[in-house]
This record gives C-alpha cells, sequence and structure tokens, in this order.
C-alpha cells in the first residue's frame, strides 16, 4: 500500500537557486559579483546607463523555496534537493530533478554527483528497510540532441519513441541496466557522462547543445518473486538540460546550430508550461510540445515531484543571462 501521508508530505514543485563563484576568468577579467543571496531571496545588481552614460544600478529581487550561494557544498545541495524525495519513489511516485542555466553556470558540476547520491540511498533502503520485498533498482541515461534520442550506455545508439496506446510513452532499444551496488552505479555514470561530452565529434562544446537525462527506475516483481517479471514502481530522473542561451541560436550562421537552437528553445519552453501545469493541477498536460517532455510524459502523469536547480553565474558579465535564467524559474515556481 503507497503510504500517502508520506508522499504528501514532499513539495509538489520546489525551485531552488544556485550561484556558484566567480571563476579565474571572470576574475580575471575584473568582473564583479552581482549576486546578493540571502537564505531563500536573492537581489540582482544591474548596472545600466542613463542617456548621459552615467551608471547607475537597478536592482532585481526573486524569491524562491531556497537560494544556495557559493559556499553551499554539492553535499548540501543534495540534501536540499534529492534527498528528500527518494524515499517516496518507493510509493508509487515519479520525480523529476532540472538543472537549468546558461553553458557555464554550474549544472553539470552540480548534476554529476546526484544520482550517485542518490542511488547509495535507494540501495540502502532496498536493503535496509524493504529487505526481501523484491525491489530492483536500474539504471539508463541517454541524451536528446536535436531533437534525436541516443543511449549514453551504448555508444550513443540512435533511439525511438513509441506509444503503447496506454498513454505510456517507451524508448526504444534503450539499454537499462541493473544495478546492485554502487560500484555498478558509478561505472555506469561515468561511462554515459564520458560518452555524453565527447559525443561523435570530439568536441566539448556539444554537451551545452544536448539534454542529458540520466533515469533511476525502481522495479518490483510481483508478490516479491524476483524469478517473475518485474514493474516499475518508482523512477527518479536527473536532467542536466543543454545550455539555456542556445535556445537563442536561431539566428546562426550555421543551419545544424539553428535548427538545434530552435529545437532546444521549443523543449524550454514547452517544459515550463508541463511544469506550469503540474503546479495547476490541470487535466492536460501539453508534453507533446517536444521530444524532452514527450520523453518525460509518464513523470508528469499522475503522483509526480518536480525539482528544478536554476544554476547561475555570479558575475556582471553574466547579468542578462542570469537574470533570464531566475524570470524562468519565476514562472515555474
Ligand atoms: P554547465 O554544465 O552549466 O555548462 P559546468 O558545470 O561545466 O557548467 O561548470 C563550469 C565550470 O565551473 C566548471 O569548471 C565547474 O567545475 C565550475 N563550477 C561550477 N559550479 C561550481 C561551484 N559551485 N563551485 C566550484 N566550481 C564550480
Ligand atoms: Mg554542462
Amino acid at each position: 500500500a503507497v503510504d500517502r501521508e508520506k508522499v504528501n508530505s514532499v513539495a509538489k514543485i520546489k525551485v531552488v537557486v544556485r550561484k556558484r563563484p566567480l571563476n579565474k576568468k571572470e576574475l580575471a577579467k575584473n568582473e564583479e559579483d552581482i549576486i546578493e543571496t540571502l537564505s531563500n531571496s536573492l537581489v540582482v545588481h544591474e548596472t545600466k546607463l542613463k542617456v548621459d552614460l552615467t551608471e547607475y544600478v537597478e536592482k532585481h529581487e526573486f524569491v524562491f523555496d531556497a537560494v544556495l550561494n557559493e559556499e553551499v557544498s554539492n553535499d548540501e545541495i543534495y540534501r536540499e534537493t534529492v534527498e528528500p524525495i527518494v524515499p517516496i519513489i518507493f510509493q508509487r511516485t515519479k520525480a523529476t530533478c532540472f538543472a537549468y542555466g546558461q553553458t557555464g553556470s554550474g549544472k553539470t558540476f552540480t548534476m554529476k554527483p546526484l544520482p550517485l547520491k542518490a542511488s547509495r540511498d535507494i540501495l540502502r533502503l532496498m536493503h535496509r528497510t524493504y529487505r526481501n520485498q523484491g525491489f530492483q533498482l536500474f539504471v539508463s541515461f541517454f541524451e536528446i540532441h536535436g531533437g534525436k534520442l541516443f543511449d549514453l550506455l551504448s555508444d550513443r545508439k540512435k533511439l525511438f519513441l513509441r506509444e503503447d496506446g496506454k498513454q505510456q510513452v517507451c524508448i526504444v532499444g534503450l539499454q537499462e541496466y541493473r544495478a546492485s551496488d554502487v560500484e555498478t552505479i558509478k561505472d555506469l555514470i561515468e561511462k554515459g557522462n564520458a560518452t555524453r561530452s565527447t559525443g561523435t565529434t570530439g568536441a566539448n562544446e556539444e554537451s551545452s547543445r544536448s539534454h542529458a537525462i540520466l533515469q533511476l527506475a525502481i522495479k518490483r516483481s510481483v508478490d516479491g518473486n524476483e524469478s517473475k517479471p518485474a514493474r516499475v514502481v518508482g523512477k527518479l530522473s536527473f536532467i542536466d538540460l543543454a545550455g539555456s542561451e542556445r535556445g537563442a541560436d536561431t539566428t546562426d550562421n550555421d543551419k545544424q546550430t539553428r535548427m538545434e537552437g530552435a529545437e532546444i528553445n521549443k523543449s524550454l519552453l514547452a517544459l515550463k508550461e508541463c511544469i506550469r501545469a503540474l503546479d495547476n493541477d490541470q487535466g492536460h498536460i501539453p508534453f507533446r510540445g517536444s521530444k524532452l517532455t514527450e520523453v518525460l510524459r509518464d513523470s508528469f502523469m499522475g503522483n509526480s515531484r518536480t525539482v528544478m536547480i536554476s544554476c547561475i553565474s555570479p558575475s556582471s558579465g553574466s547579468c542578462e543571462h542570469t537574470l533570464n535564467t531566475l524570470r524562468y524559474a519565476d514562472r515555474v515556481k
């Protein structure tokens, strides 16, 4: 039976902001930290010019569920965002954690450690609280690039979406690996990350144009009997989104870049609409708007939880992108 109380104690949507420290490049250019943080709000100090070219500062204040500054560790990020949702994926719940922000804002830095920390907790629950109850953990990892799906755990094999008529979306050919220990998970995550960042072109740059999706699925055999086929009980998805600024690449000289930019723009808009629809408990969720939201369809239906981590750079040079990120986050909260 599902422990409703446990499930209901976790917020449906949580939006947090993570500010990274100024990096060497920004310091070398004498860029300033323009983000003032409090525990759940922040102020952006934007420098503007008057018509007579004198400078003035415009302040923009935002309030979120939590604001995590440059001193906050990855462990604390985990505790604030994913740790609370781990127990409820054993309670027939699907949850998704997104990292949103411009390229270089810290999405991958933030996202990379989370699935491993979550797996550790999931396995601990499976081995202690739910011992001998037939629960199994599965890992899959793929990316969406230019509206196409590629398996990051099997040499970027191309994948296809299929609907099964019961409102379930199936990714044909996606490899799922069963993992019973943390080492196995660690190897799989490393393998996927390596495949992602090198891509086919070998360029690091590529990862900013793709969404990487790592899924941890909890399955259970009927009656806890492992020889019977296992069914999905809950799922936890980690999504390292494409650089939010890439959605503006729609006027680039390169046709491929323009096409990818349009797809990224479409998917980030669709994502925002889907999360907003979730919050309003609207019956209709516009997941058909993009490949990203279609893939996440089952995670948007029924009992689901969403955590959005908006990553921002503190520097004056990124002010415009930072404001765009915060406005996006503000719309989904
Ligand atoms: P993105 O994935 O958004 O493009 P990255 O996660 O690759 O950005 O971060 C860009 C650089 O900044 C990396 O070198 C990363 O190690 C560093 N970085 C990001 N966030 C932090 C942080 N909170 N503390 C220290 N370094 C960080
Ligand atoms: Mg990245």
